[in-house]
């Protein structure tokens, strides 16, 4: 080994960076770190923000030549790993340029897979994936771009985060989906009804059980396919895959689905390599087999623990927690865990139509492991119901008598919260082995302001004690075992 231990970090997205500060937060500088990466580093879950008019360029960024000196890390960008030589404990880059490491984590993220659609690269048609597609996209659209139309080809969790976005902006909206509703890997069937006349009742077209054969030209230079397709930008946001394909002949195991196998502390198959976020096969925190959870929180955390141990600790993860949120313009969309709610598990289910509010919790035993809710975006309530639903199932808090107090007021998960302990274990926990600090890093060592005390008619919603508008809401789904909607 070199005189100071040689990190490499592959990939400057969430994860990637969140293991860098992890390491200097604990080493304070004693190790080398080179950052390599394709593309500078910047959280693509805030494109949407830019798309739409609502933050500069530059809030997309999570690190630049300043901070990376500050942390004293020798950044190499515009190169791609090539392949991975683990016994030499060699990478090369697709430039030849060989890079000898102690410790590599592989935070490579995934790409957007296209459909096999002919026309698809043509002017207007785009992905909505890195910081170039929002860039098309943005440019397409000009500075006016109230009235004009744009379409999306898949309606999962990432096409309607764009959605969202372009909906802010004014765009008459048509979305293709392949399947028979919209989020079919989100939402269950009547969650996705709701979502549907929500988007129906504020003037998005949608098509459902319905593909495009071939994208072409339109009249006025705007993306025409068949007879659902006439617009000024066509968004493809039909899938994801992980980007590993260039490990293949490397000896590191990958899941069926590319991602690299990882333990539970985030070590590959091989020694001296780790992987995080995207594309990285980790525990599962339910208990089940590794899963790959490509969402942000989950990248931020691996990123933290692998960091964790390749600074020396010994961190072992509490396994991620695959949770979807959503703004469906303006309706909240969140489901989490074991939504579906499949074979011996128990569910309960209630729906409030007029309030376009559903809810649907999922029981192994006496423990949550898995909700659907649904609900009006001005409606804390459900918005602070999502964090302790979350907090109920990470914990794998057993409810005891609490649990039919739940399945009969699924509206009440406040009470249960507080009755459960669970603040106090999620406060408890320390993936790095030490309470998180303000780091600074990022932003020139600023620490934010701290909060000031909410005691606004949204605190009041949170601690009051009145009943819960929603209480007797019509039960769509009795307590049962295995109904999935
Ligand atoms: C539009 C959009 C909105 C989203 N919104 C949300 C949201 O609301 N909530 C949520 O939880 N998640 C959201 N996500 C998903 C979230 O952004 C990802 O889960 C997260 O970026 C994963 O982080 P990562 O660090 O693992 O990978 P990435 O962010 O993908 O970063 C990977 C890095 O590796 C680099 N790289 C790739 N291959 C190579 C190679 N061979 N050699 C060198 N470098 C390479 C890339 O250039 C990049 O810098 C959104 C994603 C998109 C696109």
């Amino acid at each position: 080994m070199a005189d100071r231990k040689r990190h490499v970090i592959l990939g400057s997205g969430p994860a990637g960076m969140a293991a860098i500060e992890t390491i200097r937060e604990i080493d304070g500088g004693a190790s080398q770190i080179t950052l390599v990466s394709a593309e500078e580093p910047y959280a693509r879950m805030v494109l949407p923000y830019w798309v739409a008019g609502e933050i500069p360029e530059a809030q997309v960024a999570i690190g630049d030549a300043a901070s990376l000196e500050r942390l004293g890390v020798t950044g190499v960008f515009g190169k791609r790993a090539a392949a991975l030589e683990p016994t030499e404990r060699r990478l090369i880059l697709d430039d030849g340029t060989t890079l000898p490491y102690d410790e590599l984590l592989i935070a490579t993220g995934s790409r957007a897979v296209k459909p096999p659609i002919e026309g698809l690269e043509r002017p207007g048609v785009t992905c909505l994936w890195t910081r170039e597609d929002a860039r098309t996209a943005i440019e397409r659209l000009g500075d006016d771009a109230k009235g004009k139309k744009a379409s999306l080809l898949g309606a999962g969790f990432i096409g309607f985060i764009i959605l969202n976005a372009l909906h802010k902006l004014g765009l008459e909206l048509t979305v293709i989906e392949r399947e028979d509703q919209v989020l079919p890997r989100m939402l269950d069937a009547q969650g996705a009804a709701i979502v549907e006349q929500w988007l129906t009742d504020r003037g998005v077209t949608i098509h459902t059980g319905m593909s495009l054969a071939k994208v072409g030209d339109g009249p006025d230079g705007r993306v025409a396919a068949d007879d659902l397709v006439e617009a000024d930008l066509l968004v493809v946001a039909t899938g994801i895959a992980a980007n590993t394909e260039w490990l293949k002949s490397s000896g590191i195991e990958l899941s069926a689905d590319g991602g690299i196998l990882v333990d539970a502390r985030l070590r590959s198959s091989v020694p001296g390599v780790s992987a995080a976020g995207d594309c990285a096969c980790g525990p599962d925190v339910l208990g089940f087999q590794r899963a790959v959870h490509p969402i942000q929180p989950t990248a931020v955390e691996h990123g933290r623990l692998a960091g964790t141990n390749m600074a020396g600790r010994d961190a072992v993860y509490h396994g991620s927690l695959l949770t979807n949120v959503l703004d469906v313009c303006g309706l909240h969309c969140v489901s989490t865990g074991l939504w579906r709610g499949e074979g011996d598990l128990e569910t309960v289910a209630v729906a409030d139509a007029a309030r376009s509010s559903y809810r649907k919790l999922v029981f192994d035993g006496d423990r949550l492991v898995g909700t659907i809710l649904t609900g009006r975006a001005d409606d804390t309530t459900m918005l602070n119901d999502v964090g302790m639903a979350k907090g109920l199932i990470e914990t794998r808090a057993a409810l005891g008598k609490w649990k039919d107090h739940l399945a009969a007021q699924p509206h009440d998960l406040r009470r249960v919260y507080l009755a459960s302990g669970v603040g106090a274990v999620l406060a408890r926990r320390r993936s790095t082995g030490a309470p998180a600090r303000a780091r600074g890093f990022r932003h020139g060592g600023l620490t934010p302001a701290p909060a000031a005390a909410n005691r606004g008619a949204g605190h009041d919603a949170i601690v009051s004690t009145r009943p819960s508008p929603y209480e007797g809401a019509t039960p769509v789904v009795g307590l049962g075992k295995g109904k999935s909607g």
